[in-house]
């Protein structure tokens, strides 16, 4: 590991490094077990010194003009841009993400929508009449931001971006599986000229500094990325003091292929989608479902498309898929795997033990499970690994009443032979986003779940609004 990333593991509070809490939490590379640093466990303590900060901050970060927030926010994205290699390569070793998916897609999100919040600043509608009414949009005030270990860099520029543009002040608690990353991006804020205070940095645990932050009643707003367990806990500690909270939570997703679909491109884009990131992306298109009468052809479609997905040592350019983000995480999908096996789900690739010659290190095979039932676990309960359940359907009402029969509706995929048909299902689907034929990630358009996969909405024009109170004064 580069001697850099040794020196980024302190807490951040009001624009200066500082330690604190209950020891230290080590941070594991998944590769091969080594530790790579070790953060802070912060709690109740750091997390008041952080807020008191912000909130200090607040007064006079709220009242910059708003086309000077924005700036700042690019500024802050060419930081990112400056030190991409470093950052990449910090994100592949503490979660294990493929070097060339670091540098494409978890550097290639953030600054797609730093760049897309920055511009909105400028033609949003940050005042309006209405009536003898000017309603006017302000800053929520001081955010707790808690984020998950998938896209380290993405999941905390998603929140930090907005908030600064809203005029809002920051209090972020990383993961604690993968804090190095938020560490540097603290630093490139300081280097780009963020006042003390606008962004601090607290690490520790979740139900330490987790729920503290949650729980704190100088936090006006909390904005939550993770699981489904964590964000209604977060929900509670937070109605003690009536924030609002916003949370982006877990999913289930189904990509069904209608019966006149380019099967080929189908196959190849929905594994693809399930796979990226070893599974573990909250959108991932878990289930694949398909007519009856095309279950094996597509099925055998899937087996050989899966060659391509090359296990190994993520720092390698040609590997596909590296370890799970931890050895905890590499145990509870293997665990799902087994599950498959014991309800009857057929193993067309793959299976519950490691993959050949990756004895050591949190790797998983990669799995294909045909002719799943949506009754299974497999079928109903989130993974977050590389394994993908087919369910063969009988017709397109038995379709969409399988893909909504989950307790998530976070995103979800229809192929079909023309683009009316696609959208016809994908409106009857109960999920926050829906891609037809493979149509592209837009980074300004509204991001979130429907049922438990959440509440709010990041990204974009809706994203910044998450972030915003709305005042009538009467004239
Ligand atoms: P997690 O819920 O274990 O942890 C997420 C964050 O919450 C971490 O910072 C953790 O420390 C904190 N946390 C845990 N318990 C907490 C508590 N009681 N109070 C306050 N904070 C707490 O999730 P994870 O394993 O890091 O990430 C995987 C999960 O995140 C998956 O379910 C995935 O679907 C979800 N996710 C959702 C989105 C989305 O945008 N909807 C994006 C990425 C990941």
């Amino acid at each position: 590991m580069s001697a850099s990333i040794g020196t980024l593991t302190d807490h951040w509070i009001d624009g200066a490094r500082t330690g604190g809490g209950a020891g230290s939490i080590e941070v594991v590379n998944p590769a091969d077990g080594s530790v790579l640093a070790e953060v802070p466990r912060g709690g109740a303590a750091e997390v008041d010194a952080a807020v008191l900060a912000a909130r200090q901050a607040f007064v006079s970060w709220s009242r910059v003009p708003v086309a000077d927030r924005a700036a700042m926010v690019l500024r802050i994205r060419e930081g990112i841009k400056n030190r991409h290699e470093e950052l990449a390569r910090s994100i592949t070793a503490e979660m294990g993400s493929p070097i060339a998916f670091a540098r494409s897609v978890q550097l290639g999100m953030p600054m797609a929508t730093s760049k897309g919040v920055a511009a909105l600043a400028e033609d949003f509608a940050w005042s309006e009449e209405i009536g003898n009414s000017l309603v006017v949009r302000e800053p929520a005030g001081v955010v707790g931001a808690i984020t998950p270990w998938n896209y380290p860099l993405h999941q905390v520029v998603a929140k930090v971006a907005p908030a600064l543009v809203a005029g809002c002040t920051v209090v972020l608690k990383p993961s604690e599986v993968a804090p190095l990353t938020a560490g540097m991006l603290a630093e490139i804020t300081a280097e780009a000229g963020l006042p003390a205070g606008v962004l601090n940095v607290v690490h520790g645990t979740g139900p330490e500094a987790g729920e503290a932050l949650a729980a704190h009643p100088g936090v006006d707003m909390v904005s939550f990325t993770g699981s489904v367990g964590a964000g209604r806990r977060v929900q509670e500690v937070a109605a003690g003091t009536i924030k609002r909270v916003a949370l982006e939570l877990g999913g289930k997703s189904a990509n069904i292929v209608l019966d006149d679909a380019d099967l080929t491109k189908a196959v190849k884009v929905g594994l693809g989608n399930c796979f990226i990131n070893g599974g573990q992306t909250c959108t991932a298109w878990t289930r694949l479902l398909v007519p009856e009468s095309l279950h094996d052809q597509v099925v055998e479609q899937l087996v050989a498309a899966s060659a391509k997905y090359t296990v190994g040592d993520p720092t390698d350019e040609s590997t596909r898929i590296g370890p799970m983000s931890s050895e905890t995480q590499r145990s509870r999908v293997e665990s799902y795997i087994a599950r498959g096996v014991e309800e009857g789900a057929e193993l067309a690739v793959g299976g519950p033990s490691r993959p050949d010659g990756l004895d050591t290190g949190a790797y998983v095979r990669p799995t294909i499970f045909s002719g799943v039932r949506p009754d299974m676990t497999i079928a109903q309960e989130e993974i977050f690994g590389p394994v993908l359940s087919v369910l063969p359907y009988s017709d397109v009402d038995e379709a969409v009443s399988i893909a909504n029969n989950t307790i998530y509706g976070l995103a979800g995929a229809v192929f079909a032979g023309t683009q009316e048909r696609g959208v016809e299902v994908a409106r009857r689907m109960r999920t926050g986003q829906v891609d037809v034929n493979g149509g592209a990630f837009n980074p300004l358009a509204p991001f979130g779940g429907y049922k438990q996969s959440g509440t709010g909405r990041e990204l974009g024009r809706y994203g910044l609004e998450e972030f915003l109170e709305v005042k009538s004064i009467q004239l």
